[in-house]
């Protein structure tokens, strides 16, 4: 089976090398559409092929914004943070449009210009962006409307669709950085999915290609984090948009940025999507994944969690009158996304048992400890650093 070409790999080894010379300075997590708006207009005032529109209002009545580039026929849409407290890709699209810019001589950016036309709509949720929650103003999941389009984002992004006509898409997402690969305790680092159209699991022509997409996805970032990738869970779900849109015959890759290590504001995870991603552009324009195996995706292990915030191993759990103690490790999670766990008051008992199988952001022994079976509960909330008190702290293995 023909793999891509070598102009591709060169390019994304060519961007991965020059990443500090052109990646946007000072864009954090935190970007606000007014941010991203006035960054977006700096790019299409400096380079004439950038051009930037308002594609529609978020319920709030922030512009959503659009970009476009390329005149070649092969189209692709690409959105990203319509879950708004994940901006990873949002901030790769800044990184994409500035390796456009500074190397405007690149022989190879100039054949994705030339053959391909692409068109992203980074943020599509500004209002769930503007203060970092996952649903918009209106409390409605973007990722579960694309069935009813209630949501006036949501209609942004199915008209962005219908006028685009596009051939592929790409549905940029973070996903819960607590996932793992497979069998293993490693971080998923990226997963991918060619969603399914029905509830069939069989293919059609658009997942087919998909699937075909993903596994260029997969052979571009091999030589940076194999063994860290993953794919998402395929249960079909008709109010996704990426599932409805594969029905309407564009072939789309779901792509998931999880976690790196000691990497909590993702900077690595940003660089990787800027460059798969004017990879892929690259691919696509030259047809090269028309014959590739789909092997290289469907072999991915899926995502697991083997991961907890915190594991706390061979605590003594004393339970009073009739009940003998046991040891057990105890892992408690911090509910809603991971903030810095160094700043964690409060968690939850996730599980208590054998734990030694698990990753942990944070390790600790609590041997030789005496802790009330009563109050470490499954499910039940506690102080975190009540417990880090008793315990000593174990080096990463
Ligand atoms: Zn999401």
């Amino acid at each position: 089976m023909p793999g891509l070409s070598a102009a591709t790999h060169a390019l994304v080894d060519f961007l991965d090398a020059r990443y500090d010379r052109y990646a946007v300075r000072g864009a954090t997590p935190r970007l606000t559409a007014s941010e991203l708006g006035a960054r977006l207009a700096d790019f299409a005032a400096q380079d004439a092929r950038i051009k930037v529109e308002i594609a529609g209002k978020s319920a709030a009545g922030r512009p959503i914004h659009r970009v476009l580039f390329g005149q070649g026929r092969r189209r692709v849409l690409m959105w990203t943070q319509m879950h708004g407290d994940e901006p990873t890709a949002t901030l790769a699209t800044l990184d994409l449009l500035a390796a456009l810019s500074a190397f405007d001589q690149n022989a190879a950016l100039a054949t994705i210009l030339k053959e391909t036309q692409a068109c992203i709509i980074p943020m599509l949720n500004p209002d769930g962006a503007e203060v970092f929650q996952r649903r918009t103003a209106q409390g409605i999941d973007l990722n579960r409307d694309a069935r009813c389009l209630r949501a006036p984002e949501a209609r942004v992004l199915k008209r962005t669709h219908d006028d685009f006509v596009p051939d592929y898409a790409f549905n940029l997402h973070d996903q819960n950085p607590r996932y793992t690969v497979g069998d293993s305790r490693r971080l998923t680092a990226m997963a991918f999915l060619a969603p399914a159209h029905d509830a069939s699991g069989k293919d059609n022509v658009a997942r087919r290609r998909a699937k075909r997409l993903a596994a260029a996805l997969v052979s571009l970032l091999a030589p940076r984090i194999a063994g860290y990738m993953a794919r998402f869970d395929d249960a079909h779900e008709p109010r996704s948009f990426g599932d409805a849109m594969q029905g309407w015959g564009t072939s789309v890759v779901l792509v998931e940025s999880g976690a790196w290590r000691n990497d909590p504001e993702k900077a690595y995870l940003r660089k990787l999507n800027a460059i798969l991603l004017l990879g892929a552009l690259h691919a696509i324009a030259g047809d090269e994944f028309d014959e590739l195996d789909a092997a290289a995706y469907e072999a991915l292990p899926g995502n697991t969690r083997h991961f907890h915030d915190f594991i706390f191993e061979d605590a003594q759990l004393d339970f009073g009158e009739g009940i003998p103690s046991i040891v057990a490790d105890i892992a408690v999670d911090i509910p809603g996304p991971p903030p810095l766990l160094a700043d964690a008051a409060r968690g939850r008992v996730m599980d208590i048992g054998d734990l030694r199988d698990y990753e942990a952001g944070e390790r600790w022994s609590l041997a030789g400890q005496r802790v009330s079976g009563e109050a470490l509960r499954i499910e039940s909330e506690i102080d975190i650093d009540a417990l880090r008190s008793l315990a000593r702290p174990v080096e990463p293995s």
